[in-house]
């Protein structure tokens, strides 16, 4: 299998004015492909690594034995996976009605969170706080249980066993054209952009692949 760039579900100017187009651009055909890039160059060289998809790569990581290997397809498969889904998860801003969870997902926030706006409190300072570059995550477990976490460089939350519902990226190349230094105005912006219809399914959907256990 040669991974390749998926296709962006809006154009660069779609989230406007709350992430600009040209960082749009950059990161989408530069940083992304970048890791698409290596990561396939890892995968030719690795006959072991042919045929598996990115997920199941990093779900099992530790069946790689070279440390080399290992590190190459942590980094950029975990790019990879995790930028696919980062812009999965965003949509063009819309004025007519606000994005809130629906259904399961908007269950589940309350019933750990107390609320929805509780929830993005704590993944924005969670995300404020990372040193360096990563990212913070909403994630789901083995269970169902949801779960806020963050992870360093372009680890996966699957690398932990954890299947990721929605994340955000704070490496700079994400927000530094347009924010800067200004790491929380780009987190409280990114938020008028999450596409919650999308986390919501995929969360029902990670539910009806472990045996519909209902909340
Ligand atoms: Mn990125």
């Amino acid at each position: 299998m040669v991974f390749t760039l998926p296709k962006l579900p809006y154009s660069y100017n779609a989230l406007e004015p709350f992430i600009d187009a040209q960082t749009m651009e950059l990161h989408y055909t530069k940083h992304h492909q970048a890791y698409i890039t290596n990561l396939n160059l890892v995968v030719q060289k690795n006959p072991d690594l042919q045929n598996k998809s990115v997920e199941s790569l990093l779900s099992n990581l530790s069946a790689i034995l070279d440390d080399g290997v290992k590190t190459i397809v942590r980094n950029h498969g975990g790019g990879h996976a995790n930028h696919t889904l980062f812009w999965m998860t965003m949509m063009q801003p819309s004025s007519m009605m606000i994005q809130v969870p629906v259904g399961k997902l908007a269950t589940m926030i309350e019933k750990k969170y107390q609320s929805f706006d509780n929830m993005k409190d704590i993944l924005s300072s969670k995300a404020t706080a990372i040193f360096g570059s990563g990212w913070a995550w909403l994630c789901c477990d083995q269970q169902n249980q949801l779960e806020i976490i963050v992870t360093s460089n372009q680890d996966s939350p699957l690398i932990q066993g954890l299947q990721p519902l929605l994340g955000l990226d704070v490496w700079e190349h994400a927000y530094y054209l347009k924010y800067q230094n200004k790491r929380a105005d780009y987190i409280a912006a990114w938020w008028n952009v999450v596409n919650w219809n999308y986390v919501a399914d995929r969360y029902e959907m990670l539910f009806i692949n472990k045996n519909g256990i209902d909340v």
